[in-house]
């Protein structure tokens, strides 16, 4: 029997995290909303998220009929936006092939989009006590040092030796609070930098708190340079208003609003006469700004286009529209995208 598991579950009776809201009737649902959030972003920023979230979406059935414009919408800030397609496209399938209801069956919630092993194990861990492993980042990180398992975990033979671990200290009661201390002490103690190892429940035979350098545990993802993209991208203003495309369901941004896209040759005047049959009065290039995904590096070139008058030619409203400049645009933005929006409204 393993020797880690009591530990940390008296630990997470005594010192863990009660009071988060997914916490506060833990149905399958709110776990598993909370768990998506939840990955690569904080905590407390995903808080005001998930309360949102919830006082629109309810219930999965609520989630599965709104529109992805919604959701995306209210997911605008959080990034990794293939989280908010895939939760919708699962709350989609979850009502026509379960009924509406969350299944219970680890095969079957994993078999859902978006949901890996360790999400689906939590999710049924915390919500109803079944005893199935996770490996979060943050568990991944306690596992990884208390054994001192060298490599990245991202490597096929390193998860395979930290599953293993994962599956070996699973207690046989005690679920939730054991998956929920395991996660906290990740989170709170054995964090990533500077672990607080004198207040660890672990510290006594943790190897690498023994090693007196924690931190060298887990190993470092192998670099890589980043490749850079560019793109030109034509900011069309026209009384006030301001022309916003829909991207395609998949690649960068899936899904959410954006400036339309130029090839490289062609002049802002050119795409303005041939997309919308009207000559700017004036274009100017604005300073190319820089952001970074987990893949490349994308370097934007905004050119703006002022034209005399909106063009009569009619948007079709689903992939390319129109807004206001001075409401609140209720779409999914990319972050970018957002940025340049205000410096727009700025220069009114
Ligand atoms: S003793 Fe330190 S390194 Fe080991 S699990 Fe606890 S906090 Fe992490």
């Amino acid at each position: 029997m393993s020797q880690l598991a009591p530990r940390v579950i008296a630990w997470y009776r005594r010192a863990g995290r009660h009071r988060l809201p997914w916490q506060q009737d833990p149905s399958p649902y709110r776990v598993w909303v909370s768990e998506i959030m939840l990955q690569q972003t904080q905590v407390t920023t995903v808080i005001p998220y998930f309360e949102r979230f919830m006082k629109r979406f309810p219930t999965v059935s609520d989630l599965a009929a709104a529109p992805i414009d919604e959701v995306l919408h209210l997911w605008s800030g959080l990034g990794y936006y293939a989280r908010a397609r895939n939760l919708h496209k699962a709350a989609v399938q979850i009502e026509t092939e379960h009924g509406g209801v969350f299944p219970e069956d680890i095969e079957a919630v994993m078999a859902l989009p978006g949901i890996g092993r360790s999400t689906a194990g939590a999710i049924l861990a915390l919500a109803r006590g079944q005893r199935h492993p996770i490996l979060d980042g943050n568990v991944k990180r306690v596992l990884a040092r208390y054994h001192t398992i060298d490599g990245w975990p991202g490597r096929t033979a390193v998860a395979r030796t930290l599953w293993a671990k994962a599956e070996a200290h699973l207690p046989e009661t005690d679920i939730k609070a054991y998956t929920q201390g395991m996660m906290d002490l990740g989170a709170t103690l054995c964090t990533r930098s500077r672990p607080a190892c004198g207040q660890c429940p672990l510290e006594t035979d943790c190897q690498a708190r023994a090693s007196g350098t924690p931190e060298r545990w887990p190993g470092k993802k192998p670099k890589k340079a980043k490749p850079r993209r560019r793109s030109r991208m034509l900011m069309t203003v026209a009384e006030g208003q301001v022309l916003l495309e829909r991207r395609p369901p998949s690649g960068i941004w899936g899904g959410l609003w954006a400036f339309p896209e130029m090839n490289e040759e062609v002049e802002a005047g050119e795409w303005c006469q041939a997309q919308l049959q009207r000559t700017p009065q004036a274009t100017e290039a604005w300073a190319p700004l820089r952001h970074v995904f987990t893949h490349f590096e994308l370097d934007i070139h905004p050119v703006r286009a002022d034209l005399p008058r909106l063009p009569q030619a009619v948007t079709d409203g689903d992939h390319q529209a129109w807004f206001d400049l001075n409401q609140p645009i209720k779409v999914g933005l990319a972050a970018p995208v957002s940025k340049l929006l205000e410096k727009l409204r700025q220069q009114l």
